[in-house]
């Protein structure tokens, strides 16, 4: 069995599991854990052995070790993403980058162009494609007229380097773009707050498509507790999945009574992180398309960015600029 051979490029909060994930899928070898913070590489590497008997090398530096992988999975903090991610592209190693791919439009397009071009495989962490629940949705969902979204979690001091925007609404605005494939926006509106950064800490955005279909989210790292909701709504049938209980809801009126015919599933062995990694490395070895591929995961970064401009317009119009 051909086995690529990994090295994971930040091991923070979320490279941890990166790490430990692929430790836990047979066809891959996690040779190498990167991160600037010396400690942190000896917390994580202490884990992998006692959790998984396995002593990946370790290393501050990601140059030296980029000619021994056919792989990495780059989890650093968003404003380094495009410095390393292009390196690691243009020394032609298969890239799963965590979302959003930049924090700059236009250098998120470059490592897409980059990829593309010399056919390197670039998947994006977009990981709520992978929970089950939200999956049976996409299956169930017919034409959505109404969407709604609550992406709450507290404050932590992590990726403030990004605003709410490409923190949280991004996995939001992804399965928006899934459900509505192919429909024109007519309009946005979008406000927002700066209340613990510099960047907005809260956006709510109403999102009209020019099939009058409309969605509302809104998203929030200033929460006392963290939620998951996204709704749909359709002609006679309501949608509710929850992706930290991971549930699955459908409930439809029972004609001619008044009663509601209710369909709840649950899916509490899912592990989607492991499933959207085993993916990308079995995408990679087969030659298959990547879920979602670079060029995919630009769409919802394009609304994301039209998002934060609308929030900063009216910012400006609220403080003066
Ligand atoms: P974090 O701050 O906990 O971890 C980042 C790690 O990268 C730190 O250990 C830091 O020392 C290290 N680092 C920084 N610069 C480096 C460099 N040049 N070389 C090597 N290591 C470096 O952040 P996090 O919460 O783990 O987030 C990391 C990335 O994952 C971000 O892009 C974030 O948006 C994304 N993320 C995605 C999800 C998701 O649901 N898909 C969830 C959380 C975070």
């Amino acid at each position: 069995m051909r086995r690529l051979k990994f090295a994971v490029i930040g091991v923070g909060h979320l490279g941890k599991f990166h790490a430990q994930k692929l430790c836990e899928i047979e066809e891959a070898e996690l040779k190498f854990l990167i991160d600037l913070n010396e400690e942190r590489l000896k917390e994580v590497s202490q884990l992998l052995k006692n959790r998984y008997q396995r002593e990946p090398e370790v290393h501050t530096d990601f140059h030296r070790v980029l000619p021994e992988v056919d792989a990495v999975v780059l989890s650093t903090p968003t404003s380094t993403h495009y410095e390393i991610a292009k390196e690691v592209l243009q020394q032609g190693k298969a890239l799963f980058l965590e979302k959003p791919i930049a924090n700059t439009l236009s250098q998120a397009r470059e490592l897409v162009e980059i990829a593309q071009q010399r056919g390197i495989p670039l998947q994006i962490g977009y990981i709520e494609r992978y929970q089950k629940a939200v999956r049976l949705l996409c299956e169930r969902v017919q034409n959505p007229l109404f969407i709604e979204a609550h992406r709450l979690s507290s404050f932590a001091e992590r990726n403030l380097d990004i605003d709410v925007v490409l923190d949280l609404m991004i996995h939001d605005l992804d399965l928006v773009f899934l459900l509505k494939r192919g429909v024109e926006i007519d309009f946005i509106h979008a406000v927002g707050a700066p209340l613990f950064t510099e960047k907005p800490d809260i956006v709510n955005a109403r999102i009209v498509f020019k099939d009058q279909s409309t969605c509302n989210l809104t998203a929030s790292r200033i929460s006392l507790s963290k939620q998951r909701k996204f709704r749909v709504f359709e002609r006679g049938i309501y949608y509710s999945v929850d992706t930290i209980e991971k549930s699955f809801l459908e409930i439809r009126p029972i004609p001619e009574t008044k009663n509601f015919a209710l369909e709840r599933k649950d899916f509490p062995e899912d592990d989607p992180l492991r499933e959207e990694l085993s993916s990308f490395v079995k995408g990679v070895l087969e030659g298959r398309a990547l879920i979602p591929s670079g060029k995919e995961a630009l769409l919802p970064l394009e609304m994301a960015f039209k998002i934060k401009e609308e929030v900063e317009r009216r910012l400006q119009g609220l403080y003066g600029s």
